[in-house]
């Protein structure tokens, strides 16, 4: 191996920002060298990955698949593991990089083990900031791993505040699309279906944060992940409707200046910038162009059709357990709505109820580790789920 080829472990490798992943790695393939490669359940995908890119591991989540994966992969030197402590271990593997983008607080304990042994954590797992922001970015600071966002607008946040002095900062904006019901009444949102929900107009993602998208959740834990990131108190940070998703934030500097970071609406960017920092890899994406730019709108978001922005940004604002509790009720309730249980509207309901409920019940105090976290998600999951079987 020569010494500028980096070790890679990709964690959720089959989801939308694995296979982003993996594709740029394809168009530097003397670069990088696979180390492991994690799934939940699509065994088959994970299989043709692993023989694809001939990584040292291959470790599914879901244990009963355990057999599945070990016959796929019969007769390779990759080793096949499978359960959440095999996850784990895979993510504690010493790597140059771990891509961290299993969806939700599954992704939790892998992306702070991958914090304490990789050289560098490329982060899309947006939720281990929500939750765990503290204890994360404690455990950041206190090692040596070196921590690049993925998410598209904090990638532009790092990118545009590179050089700038911290004290410099007045604001910090993020754009969101607006998803696909930006223009759509309260009683059309009512009615709306999983599959009007999952038609994103402008990015290809998972199924979880494309639905946050169109309740505008995405935002509002995107501005909770903003704060952990970066120096600035949580009223520097506001977005702004922006539907063509070109400008991905807008950071403004006390001498009046306001930088914006532009790209096409694509992952491979942010996540070509992640793996290749401080230098730039060159990513297969389509490039801007100045007839791209003539039709740039921006727009206020309305917090009365999109109630969970003004829960998440409640939720902030207190901090301690409830952006946790916002990140766990949001999760139950866009899985109740994916598997048709409770409408469109219900989600930011069910969220907004959760968060009083487990405020009443003194759980929104300070989680200071990991254990703290994980107790709080498991609470306020049982709650929100006891809820939905029509709970008091
Ligand atoms: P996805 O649903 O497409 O993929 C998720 C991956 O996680 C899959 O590989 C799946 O096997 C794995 N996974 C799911 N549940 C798991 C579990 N319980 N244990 C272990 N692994 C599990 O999701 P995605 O869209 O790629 O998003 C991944 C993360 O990146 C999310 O946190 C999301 O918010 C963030 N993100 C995604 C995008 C995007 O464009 N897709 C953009 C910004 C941020
Ligand atoms: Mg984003």
């Amino acid at each position: 191996m020569t010494p500028s080829v980096k070790t890679l472990s990709v964690l959720g490798a089959t989801g939308s920002i694995g296979r982003n992943t993996l594709d740029i790695v394809d168009h530097h393939r003397d670069a990088f060298e696979i180390v492991a490669l994690t799934a939940q359940s699509n065994v088959a995908e994970l299989a043709r990955q692993a023989l694809k890119y001939r990584a040292r591991m291959a470790v599914i989540g879901d244990e009963a698949l355990y057999s599945e994966l070990k016959s796929l992969l019969s007769g390779t030197n990759t080793v096949v593991a499978a359960g959440e402590d095999a996850l784990v271990a895979a993510a504690s593997e010493t790597v140059d990089c771990v891509m961290a983008a299993i969806v939700g607080s599954a992704g939790l304990k892998p992306t702070f083990a991958a914090a304490k042994h990789a050289k560098r954590v490329a982060l899309a797992n947006k939720e281990c900031l929500v939750c765990a922001g503290e204890a994360f970015m404690t455990l950041i600071a206190s090692g040596t791993c070196e921590l690049l966002p993925v998410d598209s607008e904090h990638s532009g946040v790092f990118q545009t505040i590179a050089a700038a002095d911290e004290s410099s900062i007045e604001q910090i904006t993020l754009t969101a699309s607006g998803g696909p019901f930006r223009s759509w009444s309260n009683e059309q949102m009512a009615a709306a279906t999983v599959d009007q929900a999952l038609n994103h107009p402008n990015w290809s993602m998972g199924a979880k944060v494309t639905i946050d998208s169109a309740t505008m959740m995405n935002k509002g834990l995107e501005l909770i992940e903003a704060f952990h990131l970066f120096p600035v108190r949580h009223e520097q940070l506001s977005c702004v409707v922006h539907p063509q998703s070109i400008v991905h934030c807008l950071v403004s500097f006390t001498d009046g200046t306001t930088l914006a970071q532009m790209a096409c609406p694509d992952m491979r960017t942010p996540i070509a910038y992640a793996l290749g920092w401080p230098n730039r890899l060159k990513a297969p994406t389509k490039r801007l162009d100045l007839t791209d730019l003539s039709g740039l709108t921006f727009e206020l978001a309305d917090e009365n059709r999109f109630p969970a922005l003004a829960v998440a940004r409640a939720a902030l604002e207190k901090g301690g357990a409830a952006p946790c509790i916002l990140n766990a009720a949001n999760e139950v309730a866009v899985a109740a709505f994916l598997d048709r249980k409770i409408g469109f509207t219900d989600i930011a309901d069910l969220v907004g109820w959760t968060l009083d409920r487990c405020e009443a019940l003194g759980l929104t105090g300070r989680v200071c580790s990991l254990k703290d976290v994980l107790d709080v998600d498991r609470e306020a999951r049982m709650l929100s789920g006891s809820r939905l079987d029509g709970g008091p």
